[in-house]
């Protein structure tokens, strides 16, 4: 599984040991017998030649790929000598461990991992490459109160897909979707690009990216205006409204439209069904996140159903992450996080060229594979190349980022190990068991991590070493009979059921259980205060708004190395012979920080001034061995600190004329 909303549940076929066929099983009925085409080709991942099956420690120069091979008692002992000398000659805070999500279980990230950073001293990571400005958002509104589930898609008579894009990023929405749609709901989607479901829907709104608060927050003065805000309910289960109203003001439908760059009558019919129908329901995708306004555009839409009264009926409200769903505190860890340095994982390429109080000295990375897909590509790579960097990477393929490692350490898959999955858009949480041999000498996190505290004597007696201890462990401290359930191979629910109705099964879990429309600290911190709007950073040199969405082959790193076509860059016709380009043409995609070189592929799908390239590429994937992310600025969202993908501005050349 990768980390992907659905959590679908596998029927893995295996024979003498190894995995023919990976298909869907139906326990977990929003799965109900298909998965993506992605994870049916995991085995490719699994027995493909880029596996790591064993320790390495390198023996060429730093990006080349060059390894010998090595125990891993070797390898062990190395990375703790080289931990305890970065500690005694600049402290703890010199070893900086970098991951996310993986494959986003609670054995796999968060567990002995953590501890083991806790406890040595290590630098802090803010994990914020995806996910950290609609998580803040959801966060300051409703306490991250669980949202409407995909089996009640279908309840809906209005549904907003709000950046996001099912068809690639979460396919088991798209039959319930489809279902509301022949029970006659209507379906708007907000999207720079036409996607499969924007064909399908009533209305499309082309925005342009970083505009979506603007679009919000002129559906929300909508709603006051026409005396359509549900004023019962604001007054009873809200507190703020009027600092929102007023922040609403400036943004009649017309600006907004003229902003965003969609035509004002079709967002004031998006404003109209919203005031009109119910039950409705707001998709926030992670699409509108990743610009410098991604904070606050998360704010005004998921506000939005507040405002709007649509809660307390099924099929109604918002729908997004339902990770923290199971009130899982992570009690495990067992260590409270020490107040060390904290390095924000978006700009890694500045922490290892520039920081200097302490240096990094030790980078240990895991779950992730940062070479390709942190912005400002070239400043990482340039980090990553300093000979006084010892670099760790553990992982189950050799990646752009392990190219560059001291010691390279086999990670095993989902296929080969323990874990307890959580699915993050239907509210599901299963254990999975080891179903094929490991492969080579790949060893769980589970496994190093606990290895790596006891080395470093970082473990107490009686504490949990290993992958199945470490399982019983987390298993008894999960809340109420959740462990048990999942333990003797029943399905875990949490108190309030697997489709809660917000407002009726469940509530913000703030301090007076109220919306909170307007937080104090939000508004000081992010840059122009909250529910306001920064300008476009286009320039007359670099025009284009660059995006790089899930596609169907990748929504993170993994996978990305697949053999496949060479990734292309979208551009809309009209940009295209304004630039004397025709489809198929290899071009340059360039800014001050970096260029890419692909073929084009012109295409109607792209509104006019923006680009596209497919998220999670690997430096393979294109004609000149870099990413999107060389293109993106290392800035960071007004809220929660993320990466500003969207907001990477470009010029487009014929590669032939350059
Ligand atoms: S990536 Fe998503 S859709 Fe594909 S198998 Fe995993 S959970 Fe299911």
């Amino acid at each position: 599984m990768l980390d992907c909303p659905d959590g679908c549940s596998l029927a893995v076929t295996v024979k003498r040991g190894k995995a023919v066929v990976i298909d869907g099983a139906h326990t977990n009925p929003v799965t109900n017998g298909f998965i993506c085409a992605k994870v049916r080709k995991f085995d490719q991942r699994v027995y493909g030649p880029d596996r790591l099956l064993y320790p390495a420690i390198r023996k060429g120069r730093k990006g080349e790929g060059a390894f010998t091979r090595a125990s891993w008692d070797d390898a062990l002992g190395l990375i703790v000598e080289r931990m305890q000398a970065a500690k005694a000659t600049a402290g703890g805070e010199s070893v900086l461990p970098f991951s996310y999500g993986g494959s986003n279980g609670l054995l796999t990230q968060d567990n002995l991992d953590a501890q083991l950073w806790r406890r040595f001293g290590a630098s802090r990571l803010a994990r914020a490459v995806c996910a950290a400005p609609t998580g803040a958002a959801n966060m300051s509104l409703y306490g991250k109160m669980p949202s409407v589930t995909y089996q009640d898609y279908p309840e809906a008579r209005l549904i907003v897909l709000w950046g996001v894009n099912p068809s690639a990023s979460g396919i088991h929405l798209v039959p319930y979707v489809r279902e509301a749609q022949k029970r006659g709901a209507a379906l708007v989607v907000i999207d720079p690009r036409t996607t499969p479901l924007a064909r399908s829907a009533d209305i499309h709104l082309a925005v342009r990216p970083g505009t979506d608060v603007a679009v919000a927050l002129a559906i929300h003065r909508h709603l006051f205006v026409t005396g359509r805000a549900d004023e019962a309910f604001l007054a009873a289960h809200t507190e703020g409204a009027d600092r929102l109203r007023e922040r609403a003001e400036p943004w009649t439908l017309a600006r907004a439209a003229e902003v965003a760059g969609v035509d004002a009558g079709a967002l004031e019919r998006v404003a109209e069904l919203y005031a009109s129908r119910s039950p409705a329901l707001v998709r926030c995708g992670w699409g509108l996140e990743r610009n410098r306004n991604g904070g606050n555009a998360a704010m005004a839409v998921l506000a939005l159903p507040a405002v709007g009264g649509k809660f307390g009926v099924r099929g109604g409200g918002y729908s997004m992450s339902n990770s923290a769903s199971w009130n899982i505190a992570k009690s495990w860890i067992g260590t409270p996080e020490p107040d060390t340095r904290l390095v924000n994982m978006n700009q890694l390429g500045r922490a290892l060229t520039e920081y200097d109080d302490p240096p990094v000295r030790v980078l240990f990375v895991y779950n992730c594979n940062p070479a390709a897909t942190v912005p400002d590509q070239q400043r990482v790579l340039r980090g990553l190349e300093r000979e006084d960097l010892f670099t760790v990477v553990f992982e189950q393929v050799m990646t752009d980022t392990a190219l560059y490692a001291d010691v390279v350490l086999p990670a095993t898959t989902f296929l080969e190990g323990y874990d307890l999955a959580k699915a993050y858009g239907p509210i599901a949480l299963e254990l999975a068991r080891p179903v094929i041999d490991v492969v080579g000498e790949a060893r769980s996190n589970a496994d190093v991590f606990g290895e790596l505290c006891a080395r470093l004597g970082l473990l107490e007696d009686g504490e949990p070493s290993g992958e199945l201890d470490l399982m019983v462990h987390v298993l008894e401290q999960l809340p109420g009979r959740i462990g048990s359930d999942l333990g003797s191979g029943h399905q875990a629910k949490p108190p309030f059921g697997l489709t809660p109705v917000q407002f009726l099964d469940v509530f913000p879990n703030t301090p007076n259980r109220k919306v909170r429309l307007f937080s104090e600290s939000l508004d000081a911190s992010a840059p122009m205060g909250l529910y306001r709007f920064q300008p476009d950073p286009a320039t007359r040199e670099f025009p284009l708004a660059l995006i790089s969405p899930a596609s169907e082959h990748t929504i993170s790193s993994t996978l990305g190395e697949l053999p496949r076509t060479d990734a292309r860059l979208l551009m809309h016709p009209g940009d295209a012979l304004a630039r004397g380009l025709a489809d198929g043409d290899l071009v340059r995609v360039f800014n001050g920080l970096g260029e890419v070189h692909c073929p084009l592929n012109v295409s109607g799908s792209m509104r006019p001034g923006v680009v596209s390239l497919p998220k999670g590429l690997w430096r393979r994937s294109t004609r000149n061995n870099t990413t999107g992310t060389a293109l993106v600025p290392d800035t960071l969202t007004d809220i929660g600190d993320g990466a500003c993908f969207n907001d990477a501005r470009v010029q487009v050349a014929s590669l032939a004329t350059a």
